[in-house]
């Protein structure tokens, strides 16, 4: 997500962050509760009364937001999927889940784990609001939080991805079909309906006079189709990668470096010739490391006659190798977890070629077309 944000803390380990759109909705919240709800349900109370009540039943608010993401990231953990973080911004909040549920029934466990505890939480602030004798602020704040939660559940049921809904239908098409990527796609698809019909709502709202009502059933809609439709795309990216193979993409590279040779004969007949970003480097025929760009750019120029490529190249790890039929989608995972831009292509002792970040995108380019 775009625009500024900010750290804040971590719950069971998962880091939570602020957007800054989140204060802009903090203030509104406080503000209509403050000028409308409070007076309306406590006549007799003092002007400050109300901004204290609006600020606490705002945070719980948020509280009870987060809890939901909780639900959501508990279950995820379980099924051992890390969480990347949780962020709370104008729509409410939002786990970041690094990789796909396993199966359709994590899909659906994880999915439906955020609406049962706000129906839980809303259960709670149901009782709290029915407590006889209580004070008159806390059944206020109670009751409103209670219609809260129980239409963050509900809204949340709505079957269109994103929505948690949309992943239950998506865990249920996919259960169905067998199909992971048709699954999403047909569930995204009904999350562009919502979004379609919650624009329309909106629209027809600012015309029949509700203003503040309409601009946010607009910009929800807007959002949420948004959304499914980069899922849509994304599925379709996900699925020209599929039945390809490292072997498929590699750049066949009979060109090595060895390990005694200096920086300056690899750089002039080298790097300068042939225009790759880095080469394998063997040491009487053994691969022992790659020397790419960014080793080389490290070095300061005059020493680029004494030092050899064997010491200043990266030393050849498992982690920077892979086999020519491992499929590309392991390829791409790997270069992004290590933060790598070239792996190694090699089949027993003998070195293939070389599978780059560049030269993956330029395959997917050309077949695209
Ligand atoms: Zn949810």
């Amino acid at each position: 997500m775009f625009g500024t944000s900010w750290h804040i803390g971590r719950i069971f380990g998962i880091p939570l962050r602020i957007h800054i759109s989140w204060f802009l909705v903090f203030a509104l919240v406080v503000w209509s509760l403050a000028r409308y709800y409070f007076p309306a349900v406590l006549s007799q109370s003092p002007l400050w009364e109300y901004w204290v009540l609006g600020v606490v039943a705002a945070l719980l608010l948020f509280a009870s937001v987060l809890v939901h993401e909780l639900g959501h990231c508990l279950v995820a953990l379980r099924y051992r999927i890390p969480i990347a973080q949780i962020t709370l911004f104008i729509f409410g909040g939002m786990a970041q889940i690094r990789r796909e549920a396993p199966t359709p029934k994590a899909e659906f466990l994880i999915a439906i784990a955020g609406p049962i505890v706000s129906v839980g939480v809303g259960l709670c602030f149901w009782l709290l609001a029915a407590l006889p004798r209580a004070p008159l602020e806390l059944t206020a704040v109670s009751e409103h939080l209670r219609n809260i939660n129980l239409v963050l559940a509900i809204f949340n049921l709505v079957p269109g991805y994103p929505l948690d809904g949309g992943r239950v239908l998506r865990a249920a098409l996919w259960a169905w079909s067998k199909n992971f990527h048709k699954a999403t796609r047909q569930a995204a698809r009904a999350g562009q309906g919502f979004a379609v019909l919650l624009m329309l709502f909106g629209a027809w709202d600012m015309v029949a006079g509700l203003a503040i009502g309409g601009v946010w059933f607009l910009l929800i809609g807007a959002f949420l189709y948004t959304a499914a439709h980069n899922t849509h795309r994304q599925v379709a990216f996900q699925e020209s990668l599929m039945g390809l193979r490292v072997g498929d993409v590699m750049t066949p590279e009979v060109v090595v470096l060895e390990a005694g040779m200096t920086l300056d004969e690899a750089v002039n007949n080298y790097f300068l010739r042939f225009g790759y970003g880095g080469f394998p480097v063997v040491d009487n025929g053994r691969l022992v490391g790659v020397l790419s760009l960014k080793e080389i750019k490290a070095i300061p120029r005059y020493r680029w006659g004494t030092l050899t490529v064997g010491e200043v190249m990266a030393p050849h790890s498992l982690q920077a190798e892979i086999h020519p039929d491992e499929p590309i989608t392991a390829a791409m995972e790997r270069m992004i977890h290590d933060d790598r831009s070239r792996l190694v292509v090699r089949d027993g002792g003998r070195v293939l070629g070389l599978v780059t970040r560049s030269g993956i995108a330029r395959f997917l380019d050309l077949r695209q077309r």
